[in-house]
């Protein structure tokens, strides 16, 4: 029988998989590629699956798991291989005062597709921390160690994520500087939690700690008890407006929900605005909840993720989640992008 995908994913969708392939060490990972690819095999290259959303119909090609292991150390480098899991890895650091991804404690899946969307959450990102990514290149058929800032890397996205399935991560090398408190705090949610002011620091197991509460909180921790976390996480990137766009979206907010409505803003560098995809779902008129309670719906306990409620298919969410980019789109004009990755079917 063909492996069902579903047992791979955090939302627990997904047809068979045509073959299913475990790699544990570089060299393998390599060949297995190499020879998908010799074969003209398509080919998907997955660890955690807490990013997939994946057709109902499956995935007729190759599947590859990465499950390689292992930190190297050295000094306040950490060079860690794809596969290790990434919450025992913020762990590890944590307990012994390395500073650097404390905020992205809790976020299930693999090290090595940290990269791939610039992992971040509570004002961290990934990228803040990666010095370099060793990925092997199909286009160029060899194993290049790519210097952080050539992975293009910006809000929820990278290089990797812009040219799907042209390279496959390896190994992720972070400087983690050895430092009892926090970066500055730049959430204000976390900064609340910890009872200090916006750029202030904490002790990382007490960041740690408040991240790992406020994301439980919300069902973002995955927890075999928690149906509400039986998502991909986010399902939704909050959108990033250049300075026209998001006057329009204020303007038609206004006329909405009256003039003196404050539409959530985080003006960023290049002079764009990124605002609140939660918001705008909520203000669009969906409910936590909102769904059926048998197949999809969206979380109990956060807006912007859709969970499987155990009798779902991926034809569902992804119909739940057109009807809410709809809704959203009629309401405020503004046009939701999905955060996970699809396999085997378009947005
Ligand atoms: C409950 C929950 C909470 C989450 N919270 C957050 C959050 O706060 N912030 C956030 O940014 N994300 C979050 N996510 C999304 C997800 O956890 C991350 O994107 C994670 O990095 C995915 O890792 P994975 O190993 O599961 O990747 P997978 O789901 O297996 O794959 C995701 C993508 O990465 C590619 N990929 C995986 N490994 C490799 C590799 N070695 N080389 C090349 N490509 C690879 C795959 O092809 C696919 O395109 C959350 C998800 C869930 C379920």
């Amino acid at each position: 029988m063909r492996p069902a995908l579903a047992d791979l994913t955090t939302l627990r969708l997904g047809g068979p998989a045509g073959r299913l392939l475990e790699a544990s060490e570089e060299d393998a990972i390599v060949a297995a590629v190499r020879a998908a690819d010799a074969a003209g095999e398509s080919l998907l290259v997955m660890s955690g699956g807490s990013n997939l959303v994946v057709a109902d119909a499956g995935f007729p090609g190759t599947v590859l798991r990465i499950a390689s292991r292992g930190v190297r150390v050295d000094s306040n480098r950490l060079e860690v291989a794809a596969g290790e899991p990434w919450d025992p890895f913020v762990a590890r650091c944590v307990a012994e005062g390395r500073a650097g991804i404390e905020c992205l404690s809790g976020i299930p899946g693999s090290v090595g597709a940290t990269p791939i969307q610039n992992v971040g959450a509570y004002g961290q990102e990934v990228s803040d921390s990666i010095v370099s990514v060793r990925a092997y290149d199909r286009a160029r058929d060899r194993v290049e160690e790519i210097p952080a800032a050539d992975c293009g890397f910006t809000y929820r996205s990278s290089a990797f994520k812009r040219n799907p399935g042209r390279w496959v991560v390896l190994a992720v090398t972070f400087a983690l500087p050895r430092r009892p408190h926090s970066e500055p705090i730049r959430y204000a949610e976390l900064a609340r939690a910890l009872g200090i002011a916006e750029g202030e620091t904490a002790p990382l197991p007490d960041v740690r700690g408040a991240v790992l509460v406020l994301r439980r909180g919300k069902g973002m921790v995955i927890d075999p008890a928690d149906p509400d976390s039986v998502s991909a996480g986010s399902f939704f990137t909050n959108p990033v407006l250049d300075a026209e766009a998001f006057a329009a979206l204020e303007e038609r907010a206004r006329a909405r929900l009256g003039a003196d409505v404050r539409v959530p803003r985080f003006p960023q560098p290049d002079g764009s605005v990124k605002t609140s995809a939660a918001w705008l779902i909520e203000r669009a008129g969906f409910t936590r909840g909102h769904g059926d309670p048998a197949t999809v719906a969206i979380s109990g306990k956060h807006t912007l993720a859709l969970t499987n409620r155990g009798a779902g298919t991926t034809e569902q969410l992804v119909a739940l989640a057109r009807e809410i980019a709809a809704g959203v789109r009629g309401a405020f004009g503004v046009e939701l992008q999905p955060e996970p990755v699809f396999v085997g079917h378009c947005w």
